[in-house]
Formats: structure tokens, C-alpha cells, sequence
């Protein structure tokens, strides 16, 4: 019966598209190496992440969003102390593989982000969230709720690294993918679908054709910053691909940092 009041039709696509773990994959999850190629990604972003942990002297981390544990990986080998985790089994499963590839033995726990609990964690000198995830939390108020989770996580003066897509960007028309940060594989193209106010789907289409999609909630950098600051962090700074002076119209990435 509901199925035929009004709006129950919005509802429900809009429930799969929060379905943020149903989203990656098994396939798709197989492929994400390829997609952000580790030696590029690397080399795209140098020492950015460990020259910022060093400067403000952290020494654990938690990187909520590990996704197939690229930045896991690089930072234990840096010397910090990390805890991976992510929501998606699938993707946990994958970043274990990596760990043992690499011969690190790093904690990992599959938790949605506002499960994780610092009673059972411990807290942290940073928490990241990297990879453009908080965007799949549409709800702005959920997505408050979230970064006062990690907040929670932060021992005091900690610091929260979080990134997004440039939306801003996007939502103006101007959409550059130029595969030099983050996803640099060069057996697929990144577009776009369907893109308005409320919803950005990217689609990711591999050389032999597959393809896959993400929905994701277009959050403008702005937004995110005044969010971050809702969630009682203190100095957000934003970096466009990296750099402190930046381009808002020609950067792929938007990395805001904060501090407990
Ligand atoms: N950081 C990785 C992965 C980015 S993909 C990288 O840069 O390669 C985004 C990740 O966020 C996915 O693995 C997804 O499972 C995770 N994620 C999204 N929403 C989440 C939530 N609410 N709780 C936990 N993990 C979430």
C-alpha cells in the first residue's frame, strides 16, 4: 500500500542510495586497486598526509574510511600507529588482503561510522577520513552527527583530516577528474551521471566495459567546513589537491583539517 503514496517512490531510491555499503560492490570492490592505482596515488599526493600527522606530533591514527587501506598502509610504514576501519565488509575483507601483502599487522573493525565507540577504541592523535566518504551521509544533520562521533575518537587538540570531491566544482559544471590524485588507475574513466542540488552519482567505467556507479550526496566545501565547525572543531583549513593556495575551480580534491 505505501508503495503507491506519494513520494514513497523518492524514498525508497533515496534509501538505496544511503545503502552506502551495497554500493561497493564485490566487483567493483575487486577493482578498486586498479581504479586508484597505489604507486600514483602515492606519487600524487607525496608527503602531504605525514608531513601534516608529524607537524602537529601525532602518533596514532584512526582512518575511519579505509576503504582497500591504501592510507593504512602508508602511514604504518611512516612509523604512526594506525586502526583502519570501514562499514563495508567487502571492503574490509580487501584491506585485509593489502595488510598481509604488505606485511603489516594492522588493527582493523568493520563499523559504521557512528558505531565506533572510543570506550572500546581508545581515542586518537588524528582521525582521517579520506576518499571523498563523508559524502554518503545525505543527511546534514546525520552527517553533524558523525563528526562529533569522530570527534569523540580525537584526544584533545587531535586533529580530523577529512576530504571531499570538489563539489563546488561540479555542481557549477565544471568537473575535472584529471587522474593525478586519488584515483590515477588508467583503465578507467570517472564521469558523471545524474547530478543536482541533493545528489551526485559518478560513474566509473573500466577498459573492458564494466561499469559502476557511486550516488553520493554533493556536499559543497563551504558546507562541509561549516559542518566541521558545528561538530565543535576548532581552525578548519582547506587545501585544494594539496596545496594551501589553490584554485576552488581547478582542483579535484577539497582536504579540510581541524583540530579537537
Ligand atoms: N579511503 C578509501 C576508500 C574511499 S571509498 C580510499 O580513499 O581509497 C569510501 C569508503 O567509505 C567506502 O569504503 C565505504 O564503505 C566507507 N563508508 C561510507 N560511509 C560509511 C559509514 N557510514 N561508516 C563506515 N564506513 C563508511
Amino acid at each position: 500500500m505505501s508503495n503507491s503514496r506519494p513520494g514513497s517512490h523518492i524514498e525508497l531510491h533515496n534509501n538505496a542510495d544511503k545503502d552506502y555499503a551495497r554500493q561497493y560492490s564485490q566487483d567493483f570492490v575487486s577493482r578498486w586497486d586498479e581504479l586508484i592505482d597505489w604507486d600514483k596515488r602515492s606519487a600524487g599526493e607525496g608527503t602531504f598526509f605525514t608531513e601534516l600527522l608529524f607537524s602537529v606530533g601525532a602518533c596514532s591514527v584512526l582512518d575511519v574510511s579505509t576503504g582497500s587501506g591504501f592510507h593504512a598502509v602508508q602511514l604504518r610504514k611512516a612509523g604512526f600507529r594506525v586502526c583502519a576501519n570501514d562499514g563495508s565488509q567487502t571492503m574490509v575483507d580487501r584491506a585485509k588482503i593489502n595488510f598481509a601483502r604488505h606485511k603489516l599487522n594492522i588493527p582493523i573493525t568493520c563499523c559504521d561510522w557512528l558505531d565506533l565507540d572510543p570506550r572500546k577504541l581508545g581515542t586518537f592523535d588524528a582521525v582521517l577520513c579520506l576518499g571523498s566518504s563523508l559524502c554518503h551521509v545525505f543527511d546534514e544533520d546525520e552527517r553533524i552527527a558523525v563528526l562529533r562521533r569522530f570527534h569523540s575518537l580525537l584526544r584533545p587538540s587531535g586533529v580530523l583530516v577529512v576530504d571531499q570531491r570538489n563539489f563546488q566544482a561540479i555542481l557549477e559544471g565544471n568537473f575535472r577528474s584529471s587522474g593525478r590524485y586519488y584515483y590515477c588507475g588508467t583503465t578507467a574513466r570517472v564521469t558523471l551521471g545524474e547530478v543536482s542540488e541533493s545528489l551526485c552519482e559518478f560513474v566509473y567505467s573500466f577498459s573492458d566495459d564494466e561499469t559502476y556507479r557511486l550516488r553520493v550526496a554533493p556536499i559543497r566545501p563551504q558546507q562541509l567546513r561549516r559542518e566541521i565547525s558545528r561538530a565543535q572543531f576548532r581552525g578548519v583549513k582547506s587545501f585544494g589537491d594539496f596545496k594551501p593556495m589553490y584554485d576552488p575551480m581547478h582542483s579535484d580534491f577539497i582536504i579540510h583539517v581541524a583540530h579537537r
